[in-house]
């Protein structure tokens, strides 16, 4: 399984464009296991949504 560090470089790739199939599934099955990284992952959905639409995120 990757460690914190990859998942983390992925999911921040993953906000410049898609990922490979087989990292979004290392990645998900990394997410799955790990709480600090599917905060990490929430922390850049936040960001980003709130930099687009300010509104309208809940
Ligand atoms: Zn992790």
């Amino acid at each position: 399984m990757m460690n914190c560090r990859q998942a983390s470089i992925l999911l921040s790739a993953q906000q410049d464009g898609p990922l490979t199939l087989s990292q979004r599934n290392r990645l998900r099955l990394h997410l799955f296991f790990c709480k600090n990284c599917r905060n990490f992952n929430r922390q850049l959905h936040f960001m980003r949504e709130a930099a687009r639409a300010p509104a309208h995120w809940e």
